[in-house]
């Protein structure tokens, strides 16, 4: 990370703490029916299982606000209730044991954001001011003429005024746009305006390849800055690709060490071995694991030697054989068939000498 975290008052979701010192939080949120309490308690399971630490969840009804007594009963994360126009539900999901709720007050009303507050106060849950670019209040919209960066800051710095005055300040703030380079600008300009913790997200940010690609763009330009508090990538699909996303971003600028550091090359003329299938059954074997480690698959001598030295454990592969690497140094030669179990053995030895080695 190139330049210093910016420091932003500690907030807590249940018993994670977003903001301050501590670790940037990984979040994303469910796309099954919330009423659907079996399907969602297990698409959270699969989420917790790949690292997700908060979950988001729609309350769009009665029956939803109902459903989040019986999920929070059933998952180890802490969740947050989304909702949208009606304050009954937020109250509603609050008193069924919601840790946080989100919320764009700008749909709700003064009066009845009085009554969410006040209940969220009493029962110490805190609330997420989620500004996004589509649901923007209609004066500062006509003001600004469009969802502009500062349209965004206007509604989020509106709604902070709101909730101080009624001294509450369990917040945290999030101003999303699916335009990268205006979702960076009002980001930046809030975190200037406030210390609030804040939640980085690029909003319908598309399938897979293109939400990533906006999502290390508009939430890593952030984070390498130093702003941001917690992070959610956006994803039209499972929900679980989300999470991987995210540790991707956060190793890449090394924010967190989470989960295995996967190098491959693209491969060319000179590789002789099936690389891309070896590269696929490694992220299918090793997906879940939370401990980091850096693993180099490599489809030739050319370069191949010089990057899985340099990794804890790696292949320079050769004519159907390849040379395993343990930091730096080669082990022996083994044949193609051999690899995936071969790395996966040397894993697991590895994992298992670091547990020793705390002991
Ligand atoms: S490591 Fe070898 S096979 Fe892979 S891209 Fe480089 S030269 Fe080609």
């Amino acid at each position: 990370m190139s330049e210093t975290r910016k420091k932003t008052r500690p907030v807590k979701v249940g018993p994670i703490t977003i903001g301050g010192n501590a670790p940037i939080a990984v979040q994303s949120m469910t796309c099954t029916d919330t009423r659907d309490v079996e399907a969602t308690v297990a698409q959270i399971e699969r989420l917790t299982e790949a690292g997700c630490e908060i979950v988001r969840v729609a309350v769009p009804d009665e029956k939803a606000a109902q459903a989040v007594a019986k999920i929070k009963g059933r998952i180890k994360i802490p969740l947050v209730a989304d909702i949208h126009f009606d304050h009954r539900l937020a109250i509603g999901a609050i008193r069924n044991g919601a840790d946080c709720i989100r919320i764009n007050p700008g749909n709700i009303g003064r009066d009845k954001m009085g009554q969410v507050i006040g209940e969220a106060k009493e029962r110490g849950v805190s609330i997420r001011i989620g500004i996004n670019s589509g649901s923007l209040e209609k004066d500062i919209l006509s003001r600004h003429g469009a969802p502009t960066a500062a349209a965004l800051v206007e509604s989020a710095l509106r709604n902070v005024h709101l909730f101080e005055e009624m001294d509450f300040h369990a917040i945290k703030l999030s101003v999303k746009a699916s335009d990268v380079p205006a979702m960076i600008e009002a980001n930046r300009a809030l975190s200037e305006a406030t210390d609030y913790p804040l939640h980085l997200g690029v909003t319908e940010a598309g399938g897979l390849v293109n939400s990533a690609v906006k999502s290390s763009i508009g939430i890593g330009v952030l984070l390498n800055e130093g702003i941001g508090d917690t992070i959610r990538v956006s994803i039209s699909g499972d929900p679980v690709a989300e999470v991987g996303v995210a540790y991707g971003i956060l190793r890449a600028l090394d924010i967190r060490r989470v989960g295995p550091d996967i190098v491959s090359c693209p491969t060319c003329g000179r590789c002789e071995v099936d690389l891309f299938r070896l590269v696929e059954e490694m992220e299918d074997r090793l997906s879940g694991m939370k401990d980091y480690f850096k693993l180099a698959l490599m489809g030739c001598v050319v370069n191949g030697p010089g990057e899985a030295a340099e990794a804890d454990i790696g292949i320079a592969a050769g004519r159907h054989t390849g040379l395993l690497f343990k930091k730096g140094k080669v082990i022996r030669k083994i044949r193609e068939e051999e690899f995936a179990d071969a790395l996966m053995e040397e894993v697991h030895a590895m994992l298992e000498k670091r547990v020793r080695s705390k002991e």
